[in-house]
């Protein structure tokens, strides 16, 4: 029996005690190994305790470990910082420091409300988001988080914001190849936009691929740059949060990038840090900055923001991304394990859709492939396979599909250092946890 624990997270369940991590693979006290099939939360992009990024860290820590922000500019922070504007696209030169996702996209709508102010738009406030999509827990950014059952307890304590369908094409029946299809869910946000009064609107904030809450979604063909026209139109800013899908491994180091759009705002986390310190950052366009600036400076900011040893862990990673050309391993990796995930639609004829880019991979349990129906809530699949999963010693992540109230998805993200080897243990393990699932669901198995 393990001693009560003090520590009060989302349940009571217990997990084994982590002894050790390295690369891509994890290992408890009593020495089961487990690959980090989901880099934690979509986390540890270069993979556990990397040498050249602890090194990095130990150096910084001899000389120190945190210099607040308003006293001293700080040497990684500066380096950090202008690492990230070479990555963003141009005119986006400005980075501002913040430990983590929620953070980032609270700095964002606040930055984006400060400048409507400063310019003289003080009627815009609103922020139209998604549904699905999740965009952080605190007040703010759950405001804008399309996720009821995480969100519904807190309705009356937050400022209840617009939302619009995300682009599930594959659950509408729709090709996501064909512009049509992006042009028809574009149309929704010009349609909401309008039914708000244009006046009102201060931005939208999209992911420009999906993270948790819709299962790696890939927006369909032109619709990333529809919706850049029409928020140009309306003079609504466009607020990319690539908290998930930035830092690399979608093969780019934005998401964004893949369908050539560019936003005025960025939020990034989580990968950015990788796991070796809370780090993250809202990366905006000048003609922003300057005004706000100029008018007296951001009223935002957390104490431990911009910390150096975070900066020098964050600067580490992204030479190791560099060094290691571990963006092309994302790339390359990501279609191995995509085409691998996709095979398993023959043997379990309950996976419905494998969707994502590069290591921002997902697959969707449904009853019936035509129709997309969703498996029976009480199978509790999204729980069940990663228990699964688990005790096999491979780690996913899982949401229920549809904005939390049903449906099972599971996001496969291992770290971008992942191998040929690796991608074939994920496979083998994920094939024994679903053959389990079948059994115990009593869901048939193809064989032959
Ligand atoms: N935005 C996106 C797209 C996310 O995936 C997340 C976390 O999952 C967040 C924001 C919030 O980040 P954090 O949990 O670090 O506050």
């Amino acid at each position: 029996m393990k001693p009560e624990s003090h520590l009060f997270y989302q349940t009571r369940s217990r997990r084994p005690v982590l002894a050790e991590a390295r690369g891509v693979y994890m290992w408890d006290v009593d020495g089961k190994r487990y690959l980090d099939g989901s880099s934690g939360a979509m986390v540890s992009n270069i993979g556990h305790s990397n040498p050249r990024v602890l090194d990095a860290m130990r150096r910084q820590m001899e000389k120190s470990t945190f210099g607040y922000r308003l006293h001293f500019e700080t040497e990684p922070s500066e380096l950090l910082a202008a690492k990230v504007a070479s990555l963003s696209p141009a005119g986006m030169e400005k980075v501002f420091f913040v430990s983590g996702g929620s953070e980032a996209v609270e700095s964002a709508i606040k930055l984006a409300r400060q400048y409507a102010v400063t310019v003289g738009q003080s009627s815009r406030w609103k922020v139209i988001s998604r549904d699905p999509s999740y965009h952080g827990s605190t007040l703010g950014a759950l405001a804008l988080t399309g996720y009821a059952p995480l969100s519904d307890p807190f309705a009356p304590m937050m400022q209840a914001m617009p939302k619009i369908p995300a682009p599930r094409a594959y659950l509408d029946g729709l090709d996501i190849n064909d512009p049509a299809t992006g042009a028809y869910y574009a149309a929704m946000l010009e349609a909401k936009i309008l039914e708000e009064g244009a006046d009102s609107v201060l931005a939208f904030i999209v992911e420009p691929i999906g993270g948790a809450s819709t299962g790696a979604l890939v927006p369909p063909a032109g619709y990333m740059q529809a919706v850049r026209e029409i928020c140009d139109r309306y003079g609504v800013l466009l607020i990319h949060d690539e908290v998930m899908s930035g830092g690399g491994r979608t093969g780019k180091f934005m998401g964004a990038e893949h369908f050539g759009a560019e936003p005025d705002i960025i939020a990034i986390s989580k990968g950015f840090g990788a796991g070796y310190a809370p780090l993250g950052a809202m990366i905006a366009h000048d003609r922003l900055i300057d005004p706000v600036l100029d008018a007296g400076g951001f009223l935002h900011g957390h104490t431990y923001a911009g910390n150096p040893l975070a900066c020098a862990a964050g600067l580490a990673v992204l030479e190791e991304i560099e060094a290691g050309d571990l963006m092309k391993n994302a790339s390359r990796m990501g279609g191995l394990l995509k085409a691998r995930l996709q095979n398993l639609m023959q043997r379990f004829s309950f996976i419905g859709d494998v969707r994502g880019e590069g290591l921002l991979l997902a697959f969707e349990l449904v009853s019936d492939r035509q129709t997309m129906q969703p498996l029976p809530k009480a199978l509790n699949a999204y729980n069940e396979l990663v228990e699964l999963a688990y005790a096999e010693g491979l780690i996913i992540y899982s949401r229920r599909t549809r904005g939390g109230l049903e449906g099972d998805h599971f996001l496969v993200c291992p770290p971008m250092i992942i191998t040929e080897g690796q991608v074939n243990e994920i496979i083998d393990m994920l094939t024994n946890a679903l053959d389990k699932f079948a059994a115990s669901a009593g869901l048939a198995v193809e064989t032959a």
